[in-house]
């Protein structure tokens, strides 16, 4: 039986299938829930998860407990919905979060664009660098062999 005040609801069908939701760390409800019946798809004891993620962060639910082989998609919620309030309060601030992280991809790339603009003129300046640098080399050969009176055209 499972041992907090609310009775657990049970998850039907449609959420079994569906992927579980994202999780936080709490130390204080991650354990292995063996005074618990619910067991997993792999009929192993589920651990106790915290949601966190969209409507859901915070409501506490049983999942599956393997490590060694890939989680299986069953959740058992302990906590029921929350209120409508809560849930738009909730989606109101993953929203928020969202539109930062959106801003912060859209400032990075526009931060790599400029990183690879300067790295392409570098390049560039560094390809006419090396070009004056064989034409002046050039340069001064032509005119070191035409003081001593070599033509560098007559060479060889
Ligand atoms: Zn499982």
């Amino acid at each position: 039986m499972v041992s907090w005040d609310n009775p657990p609801i049970s998850s039907d069908d449609e959420s079994m299938k569906s992927q579980p939701p994202m999780t936080m760390e709490c130390t204080e409800w991650i354990i292995l829930a063996l005074n618990h019946v619910a067991h997993c798809e792999h009929r192993a004891p589920c651990e106790e998860l915290l949601a966190f993620e969209s409507t859901d962060s915070g409501r506490r639910f049983l999942g599956c407990a393997k490590k060694d082989v890939p989680k299986c998609n069953y959740v058992e919620w302990i906590d029921p919905e929350w209120p409508i309030p809560l849930k738009q309060a909730l989606a109101r601030i993953w929203t928020m979060y969202e539109e930062e992280v959106t801003m912060r991809l859209i400032h990075d790339v526009v931060k790599v664009e400029e990183v690879c603009k300067v790295l392409k003129d570098k390049r560039k300046m560094e390809n006419d660098l090396r070009f004056f640098k064989v034409n002046f080399a050039k340069m001064v050969a032509d005119v070191c062999l035409n003081y001593v009176g070599i033509s560098p055209k007559r060479k060889g």
